[in-house]
C-alpha cells in the first residue's frame, strides 16, 4: 500500500518538488493596490498581473508545469493532421480511464457547449451535485434547466463530513420520478464540487448514482476537471479506497462514467480539455462538432506543446507522491486561519482555502456582495487576489431578478506546485489582521453589469469611503513598508 500524505511536525506540509525556474513578483505599495482595484472596478478579474504580489485568482491554467512537461512540449509533433503528439494523448487516456475515444478541444467549457448541444432538448432538466458556472450557462442555452441535489450538509459551511461534493439519492430518484426519464439526457457528477469549495464525493455515493441511473437508463457525465483532489480525498478519507491506488480509483470512477470530460487547465497542470467516451454511437456524432468549433480532430483548438503536456501531466496527477501538494497546502491554510477565528468552508477542499464572507462580514447585506467586498479589501491590504464565488457569481433570472447565492465565498486557489509555504503563511496572516478589522469594510454596489457571466467583465463602486479608511488603518499598524 502506498502513502500519499507528506507531513512532518504538527501538520506542516511537505513539498515533494523543487523549484528550477523562478519567476519575479511585485509587492507594489498600498496606494498603488488601492488605486489598481478601483480602476479594476473592484473586480479582481479586472486586475492586472503587475499589480499582484500572490494570485490566487484560480488554479485554472497556472499551475506549474514539471521538468519532464516541459521536456516533452520539446518533441512535440506540430501537423495538422496526424500527429505523433495527438496519438500519444490518446493512448495515455485509454491506458488511464479505460475507454476507446477521446475527443480533443481548447478547454473545459468547450466540452460543455458541445455536449449540451448534443444531449440536451428544450425542456430537459440535468440533475447535478452542484453546478459549474460555464456548465449551467450552456445548459440553459440549450433549452434545458439544472437541479441541484448535493446531500443536505454540502451547504453546511463547518462540517465534518468528509465528502460533502455527493449526491442525494433520494432527491435523484424523486426528480426522475417527478420528470420522467425520457427528460434527463444524463446526469451531471462534478468531481471537486467547485463551487462548494472544491468538495470531494465519494466512491461509494458515485456507485449508488450509477444504480438508479442504470435502473432508468440514465446516462452519467462526470466533469472530472478537480479530479485530482478528488482521488486524494477518496484515498485518505474512504475506508474501500485506502488500499487502491490512485490508478485503480481513476478506472474505477471510470467505469461509473458513461462520458468523462475535463479541463486540462486544471486536471494535468496544463491547457486544454477534451471528451472521454466509450459509446461509439455518440462519439461520431459528438465527433461531427470537433472539428466545426474546435479544430481538428488531432489537436481540437490546443497547441501541439500543450498536447505534450497533458499526456505528460495526467500522468504526474496519477502519482501517488505529488496527488497531494495542493490539498495539503489548502488543509494548512485551513487549520491556521481557524485558530484566527476566521471562518472557513470545513472540512478543507481542494483547489483553494474557501473563506465564509457571509459571516466574516456579517453586517453587510447581501445584495452589497460581501464576497466581492472582502475580495476586494484583501487585494488593498495584502496584495493576495482571490476570487468572488457568492452573488456576483450568479446570474439574474429571465425577469430580471438577482438570486442570492446559497454561499457567499472568497476563494483562495492554490494552484498545484506554484507557491511556497512562507507565502501562503504571508496571506494567512493579512488575512487574520483584516479579520480583525473586518467592521471596517463596506459593501459593494454594480455601475457596470453585464447580463452574461457578470462577475468576469461587471464592474462595482463602494457604497461609502470604507477603502480609504481600511488603507489609514493599515498604515498605523504597518508603516509604509508594505
Ligand atoms: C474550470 C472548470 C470548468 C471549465 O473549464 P475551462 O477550461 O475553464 O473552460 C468546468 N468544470 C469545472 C468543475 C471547472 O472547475
Amino acid at each position: 500500500m502506498t502513502n500519499v500524505k507528506f507531513y512532518y511536525g504538527e501538520n506542516v506540509p511537505l513539498e515533494m518538488h523543487k523549484v528550477r525556474i523562478v519567476q519575479k513578483l511585485n509587492l507594489v505599495p498600498i496606494e498603488r493596490r488601492l488605486q489598481a482595484i478601483t480602476e479594476a472596478g473592484n473586480n479582481t478579474f479586472l486586475l492586472k498581473n503587475a499589480d499582484i504580489f500572490i494570485d490566487m485568482l484560480t488554479d485554472s491554467g497556472v499551475n506549474a508545469m514539471s521538468d519532464r512537461q516541459l521536456a516533452a512540449m520539446m518533441i512535440a509533433d506540430d501537423s495538422y493532421a496526424g500527429s505523433e503528439t495527438f496519438t500519444r494523448l490518446e493512448n495515455k487516456i485509454s491506458e488511464i480511464f479505460g475507454m476507446d475515444y477521446f475527443l480533443p478541444t481548447h478547454q473545459g467549457r468547450a466540452c460543455e457547449n458541445i455536449l449540451s448541444q448534443i444531449l440536451i432538448k428544450p425542456g430537459d432538466v440535468l440533475p447535478m451535485n452542484y453546478h459549474f458556472t460555464t456548465t449551467k450557462a450552456h445548459i440553459v442555452l440549450n433549452g434545458g434547466s439544472i437541479e441541484e441535489i448535493p446531500i443536505d450538509e454540502a451547504l453546511n459551511i463547518t462540517s465534518d463530513c468528509p465528502f460533502k461534493g455527493n449526491m442525494d439519492i433520494d432527491k435523484l430518484k424523486g426528480i426522475i420520478n417527478k420528470h420522467g426519464a425520457a427528460k434527463i439526457p444524463f446526469v451531471r457528477l462534478e468531481a471537486g464540487t467547485n463551487l462548494i469549495g472544491g468538495q470531494p464525493f465519494s466512491l461509494e455515493n458515485m456507485e449508488e448514482v450509477r444504480q438508479v441511473c442504470d435502473e432508468f437508463g440514465i446516462l452519467i457525465v462526470l466533469d472530472a476537471s478537480l479530479l485530482a483532489d478528488n482521488l486524494y480525498f477518496m484515498k485518505t478519507r474512504e475506508e474501500k479506497c485506502k488500499d487502491m491506488s490512485i490508478r485503480e480509483l481513476t478506472r474505477a470512477i471510470s467505469d461509473l462514467s458513461d462520458i468523462i470530460y475535463f479541463s486540462a487547465r486544471k486536471l494535468g497542470c496544463a491547457r486544454g480539455g477534451g471528451i472521454i467516451i466509450n459509446d461509439q454511437e455518440l462519439f461520431l456524432k459528438i465527433r461531427e462538432f470537433i472539428p466545426l468549433y474546435e479544430g481538428f480532430l488531432t489537436y481540437g483548438g490546443m497547441s501541439v506543446r500543450e498536447i505534450e503536456a497533458i499526456t505528460v501531466g495526467l500522468d504526474e496527477t496519477m502519482d501517488e507522491d505529488m496527488i497531494n501538494q495542493s490539498p495539503q497546502f489548502i488543509e494548512f491554510m485551513v487549520e491556521e486561519l481557524q485558530k484566527k477565528g476566521v471562518p472557513v468552508v470545513t472540512p478543507a477542499g481542494g483547489l483553494g482555502c474557501h473563506i465564509d464572507a457571509m459571516k466574516f462580514l456579517d453586517h453587510i447585506p447581501q445584495n452589497q456582495y460581501p464576497a466581492g467586498a472582502l475580495a476586494s479589501a484583501l487585494f488593498i491590504v495584502s496584495g493576495v487576489r482571490g476570487m468572488e464565488r457568492g452573488t456576483l457569481s450568479e446570474q439574474r433570472d429571465e425577469h430580471g431578478v438577482e438570486p442570492l447565492a446559497n454561499m457567499e465565498l472568497l476563494r483562495l486557489a492554490l494552484p498545484r506546485r506554484v507557491f511556497t509555504l512562507s507565502q501562503v503563511k504571508y496571506a494567512i496572516d493579512r488575512i487574520g489582521w483584516l479579520h480583525e478589522n473586518r467592521r471596517l469594510v463596506g459593501g459593494l454596489t454594480f455601475v457596470d453589469e453585464p447580463k452574461n457571466l457578470r462577475f468576469f467583465f461587471g464592474k462595482l463602486d463602494t457604497v461609502s469611503d470604507w477603502q480609504t479608511q481600511l488603507v489609514d488603518r493599515f498604515k498605523k499598524d504597518f508603516g509604509d513598508s508594505m
